[in-house]
């Protein structure tokens, strides 16, 4: 009765050896198993409660432990938890155990209490635990190693997830293990649960971490990206500022091209007009100033032009204009232009070529002035010995060795050469000229046309410049409007062909042009109406386009000499306005100007029928004669001979050089000048009717030659009896020895090949004159 109203320890007090004393103690041994289940209920109902209680793992955990010591009467019990790699067991939460045993403990060392739990995987249940058992704990009275150990594996799916550990220093309580092994199911999943739920959390937590971290970063973005768009905005503001101030610095140099070139134009043409006036006037010493105010305004000029190059490419304002043309004959005409300096060290210019014909697809004016730079250097800086001058193409390139036999460069100041303002060393200067900026000029273009220049030299030995260029030039800013360009003759930096002896204001019918001269510049205006009169035409004079206009008004000119930059209505407007009104739109106009002429003002030109455009620095009196004869008769074709009448001319032999380049012509004229009287024909025509009317000793003939070409001349010449008897040389590029068989054939005398060789050009005169 008792028991059944609740005391669990009722039992039966009969203890007699007879049937009911048996029964009694079967009911009393039945009564304690019901008590003893009774009591493994509630625990494990207490346990289920302990274990729900919870979320928080350290909580969670802690609470078991608890609820497992006063359940199995442990005195120690502690966890473990099974790390990601599955590789260790790590210490996590204790009750009662030694701070110096909160160890983890490697699962591939599998031994000892937890060995066995692992391996099969099921709650191991040891009774005398080793002495050197790693569980130590702490009792009130100091420090224990246990005796009863229990090891239960926490099993998720396949998995071990955690182990726990308890022990005791005596006996385990009755039914313990099983207690343990009725609510294991319960506790695993507990477990899983629990740290599946914290693992969730804490992945949530980091989510969030890191979700403030990337809004932390974002608001950062947001400010760096507002820096950035001001920095830009500066950018921005300083780059148009950089625009503007190149434009300016472009204004300004097109400004200063004009500013500095009209005054130094302006020194050079009056000391030239100064010479020729003062001649035998002034003692000879003052007279030598005037040419040393002209040499150094010239040099002065060509520094300017040199500087104005230099800004010009930096600024990439360089045009690049692209023309098919022979390498080789380009090479020849700039060897025949600079002969005379060399002819005065003699100096042999020697020309060799794997192929004549070496056609290059490039800019013709640098191509030119990269080698007029190179040969000009050799030339200068030698003394003795021969320049040769080698071209051959590889690959899809042209080169082309310009090597000397002259002072050579020293190996320290080979690096530098090609740098602005850079000279081998300062004494270079002093001794032989020059500014320095020729070399990083020519190497700025070369690089402007894909190309390279490089130099081999040692000191004393002589230099090998070398230079490479595609031999098709290609970049998609390529321009070709050169073919429309030949009825122009820009730029006019040619050589000199100075008309000697040939002199049109002789004839009458000539004489008295009326030329109106529309200039600003005081001293142009001296210059060029000294050279206008002295030719025997009016000169009328217009300071600015108002008053051209009011001369026009009255007299029609027959030519215009026009500069370009003038006050309020500039040159090309005024030319606009010109060609605009019927009496005045045929008016043969020559531009005469110190600006730098950019190719949109070169169309408009061109579009106004300028009849030829002069830089002013680059002309002298002779050339610009020769202009305005050209302008005013342009079907000229009779050239007479100056007040001389023909005896005096035939004191020295007269030769007839009939050529069309302008570099041959001043090589040729510069060879004969000392010894021969030369007459000058630029085609065949001119060249039939200069024979006819002056029956030179000698003709020199040109063989490619505009109009009726040297050989027909030729032909035309011999068949005028009075004329057979003149001895004719050709003068040929054509190196070729079937050629010149074809043109001895015709029947020349002798044959001359281009570039000219002084004393072979002299051994041939002499054969066919003196024949000796
Ligand atoms: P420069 O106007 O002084 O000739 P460059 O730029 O053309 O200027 O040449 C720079 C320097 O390089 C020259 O002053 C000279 O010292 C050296 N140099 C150039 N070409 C040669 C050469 N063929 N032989 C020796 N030295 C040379």
């Amino acid at each position: 009765m008792s028991f059944q109203n609740g005391n669990m320890d009722a039992r039966s007090s009969y203890k007699f050896k007879n049937e009911f004393g048996v029964l009694s103690k079967s009911i009393n041994t039945m009564l304690s198993l019901v008590q003893e289940n009774t009591i493994l209920s509630s625990k494990a109902v207490n346990l289920s409660e302990v274990i729900l209680s919870e979320e928080d793992t350290k909580e969670f955990f802690r609470a078991t432990l608890l609820a497992l010591i006063e359940h199995t009467g442990s005195q120690m019990a502690a966890v473990y938890l099974m790390n990601e790699e599955e590789k260790l067991l790590e210490y996590f939460e204790s009750i009662g155990l030694d701070d110096t045993a909160k160890i983890s403990f490697s699962t591939e060392y599998l031994e000892g209490l937890f060995g066995t739990a692992i391996l099969s995987r099921k709650l191991q249940y040891i009774k005398d635990v080793p002495e050197n058992s790693r569980f130590i704990f702490n009792t009130v009275n100091g420090r224990f190693i246990p005796r009863e150990a229990i090891t239960i594996p926490i099993i998720s799916g396949t998995q071990i997830i955690a182990v726990i550990s308890l022990a005791t220093i005596s006996n385990f309580a009755p039914r313990s293990i099983d207690f343990l092994n009725n609510i294991l199911i319960t506790l695993s999943a507990r477990i899983e649960g629990v740290l599946g739920y914290n693992r969730i959390k804490r992945l949530k937590e980091e989510q969030e971490q890191q979700n403030r971290e990337l809004i932390a970063q974002k608001s950062e973005l947001t400010i760096q990206s507002s820096e950035l768009t001001q920095q830009n905005a500066e950018l921005e503001m300083q780059k148009k500022q950089l625009d503007e101030a190149s434009r300016l610095k472009t204004n300004f140099l097109s400004n200063m091209s004009h500013e500095l070139r009209t005054p130094l134009n302006s020194v050079i043409a009056l000391s030239g007009v100064l010479s020729r006036r003062l001649m035998n006037k002034i003692p000879e010493e003052e007279y030598g100033y005037l040419e040393i105010i002209e040499r150094n305004g010239k040099n002065l000029l060509n520094l300017i032009n040199d500087v104005l190059d230099i800004s010009r490419i930096e600024a990439g304002r360089e045009e690049i204009e692209i023309t098919k043309f022979n390498v080789n004959n380009m090479i020849e005409e700039i060897s025949a232009l600079l002969q005379p300096q060399a002819v005065h060290k003699e100096l042999n210019i020697v020309q060799e070529s794997s192929d004549s014909n070496l056609f290059i697809s490039s800019d013709i004016d640098k191509c030119r002035h990269i080698l007029q730079n190179l040969i000009g250097n050799a030339i200068k800086f030698t003394e003795s010995g021969r320049i040769l001058i080698s071209t051959k193409i590889s690959e899809d390139s042209i080169q082309i060795k310009v090597k000397d036999t002259g002072i050579g460069i020293p190996k320290e100041h080979l690096p530098y050469i090609f740098d602005e303002f850079r000279q081998a060393d300062g004494s270079t200067s002093r001794r032989y000229g020059g500014t320095g900026l020729g070399l990083a000029i020519a190497k700025k273009y070369a690089n402007l046309l894909g190309g390279t220049i490089s130099v081999e030299s040692e000191s004393g030995e002589g230099s090998e410049f070398t230079l490479i260029l595609p031999q098709n030039y290609s970049a998609e800013n390529k321009i070709d409007e050169k073919a429309d360009e030949a009825e122009i003759k820009y730029p006019i930096n040619k050589p000199i062909v100075e008309p000697v002896n040939k002199k049109i204001n002789s004839d009458s019918e000539n004489m008295d042009k009326t030329i109106l001269l529309v200039d600003d510049n005081e001293s142009a205006i001296i210059q060029i109406k000294d050279l206008v009169e002295e030719m025997g035409h009016k000169v009328l004079i217009a300071k600015d386009a108002l008053e051209a206009f009011e001369i026009i008004e009255d007299i029609i000119p027959d030519a215009m000499v026009l500069d370009l930059m003038m006050p309020d209505i500039d040159g090309f407007r005024l030319l606009e306005s010109i060609r605009n009104a019927e009496p005045t739109a045929h008016v043969p106009v020559l531009v005469l100007t110190a600006k730098h002429i950019t190719k949109e003002e070169l169309k408009e030109l061109k579009r106004n029928h300028i009849h030829q455009l002069i830089q002013k620095g680059d002309v002298n009196r002779k050339e610009l004669q020769n202009a305005v004869n050209s302008m005013l008769f342009p079907e000229a074709v009779e050239i007479k001979l100056e007040n001389r009448d023909k005896k005096t001319i035939k004191d020295k032999p007269l030769v007839l050089v009939v050529e069309d380049n302008p570099d041959n012509m001043i090589t040729v004229k510069a060879l004969l000048s000392d010894n021969y009287k030369v007459i000058e024909a630029v085609n065949g025509k001119e060249g039939i009717s200069m024979a006819i009317s002056y029956k030179p000793d000698l003709i020199l003939m040109d063989i490619a030659l505009p109009e009726i070409n040297g050989i027909d001349a030729y032909i035309e010449i011999q068949k005028r009896p009075e004329l057979t008897h003149i001895p004719v040389i050709a003068l040929t590029a054509s190196a070729m020895n079937h050629e010149r068989e074809t043109i001895l054939a015709h029947g020349f005398h002798a044959f001359i090949g281009k570039p000219i060789i002084a004393k072979q050009f002299f051994d041939v005169i002499n054969e066919v004159l003196y024949g000796k």
